[in-house]
């Protein structure tokens, strides 16, 4: 695997777990070849493997704002996921189907050699942070292998939960801070005072159509911000496109 095109071919090709068996199209990722920044997100979703494109549904587009809100985008950045493909009815990615697409993700970090890698949710933060709990420590910059490692919630996750809006603001501020000095790296206390911590820690980062399932399973009855906000929230539109997911 010489380049990130050499990687995309193979993973286009690969047959080395059981997810390839229900792809529509890999997922391989896409971006700068020499970004600053890596986004990892989880796998691809109902849209991604129908356009073979990371981040094309509506997490996507709250990742697109976010990244408009420190003034970068989706080109000047790289966008990749923990697996290639689409895991069926979009559950979460199993440990060996993670182990299997790995060398794939590693290679694409040794190539791009990017400063700054922005975790999106647990399952990415699971590969440089073994049993750690995402509430706990997103927003907080760590040094792994000589580049800064950001951990933030998945977009998804935000989606579902409009409370959990200002944190992810807050977090891609501190994006923005570190990448203004990479030396220094920043560090934002967590504002979850309101948040059930253990809610979002059990939450897979997951696409469209889980999503959706999970915020009328899971909506805490103590919640203090409950999910109908959500639904008139700015995220309308991103809202009601998941639904017509199903
Ligand atoms: N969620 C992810 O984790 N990755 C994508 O590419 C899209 C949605
Ligand atoms: Fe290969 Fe990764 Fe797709 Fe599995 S998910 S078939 S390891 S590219």
């Amino acid at each position: 695997m010489e380049s990130l095109e050499d990687v995309a071919r193979l993973v286009k090709n690969c047959t080395d777990c059981q997810l390839h068996r229900g792809r529509t199209n890999a997922v391989p990722g896409e971006g700068n070849p020499q970004a600053d920044i890596m986004f990892i997100g989880e796998g691809p979703g109902f849209r991604e493997d129908r356009e073979g494109r990371p981040f094309v549904g509506p997490a996507g587009q709250l990742l697109e704002s976010l990244l408009a809100s420190i003034g970068t985008n989706r080109k000047e950045v790289f966008i990749a996921n923990m697996v290639k493909c689409r895991p069926p009815d979009n559950r979460n990615p199993a440990p060996p189907e993670i182990a299997a697409c790995g060398k794939y993700l590693d290679r694409q970090i040794e190539l791009i050699n990017p400063k700054l890698i922005v975790t999106l949710g647990r399952f990415s933060l699971g590969r440089f942070s073994p049993g750690e709990s995402i509430m706990r420590v997103r927003g907080k910059a760590r040094q792994k292998d000589g580049r800064t490692i950001f951990p933030v919630l998945h977009p998804a996750a935000v989606l579902r939960r409009q409370e959990l809006r200002g944190i992810m603001d807050e977090d891609f501020q501190a994006i923005s801070r570190i990448l203004e000095d990479s030396q220094q790296p920043v560090s934002v206390p967590p504002a979850t005072d309101l948040i059930n911590t253990e809610q979002i820690d059990q939450q897979p980062a997951d696409r469209p159509e889980q999503l959706t399932f999970m915020s009328e399973r899971n909506t805490p009855v103590d919640s203090p911000a409950p999910i109908e906000n959500t639904v008139n929230g700015p995220n309308e539109a991103a809202q009601s496109e998941q639904l017509t997911l199903f």
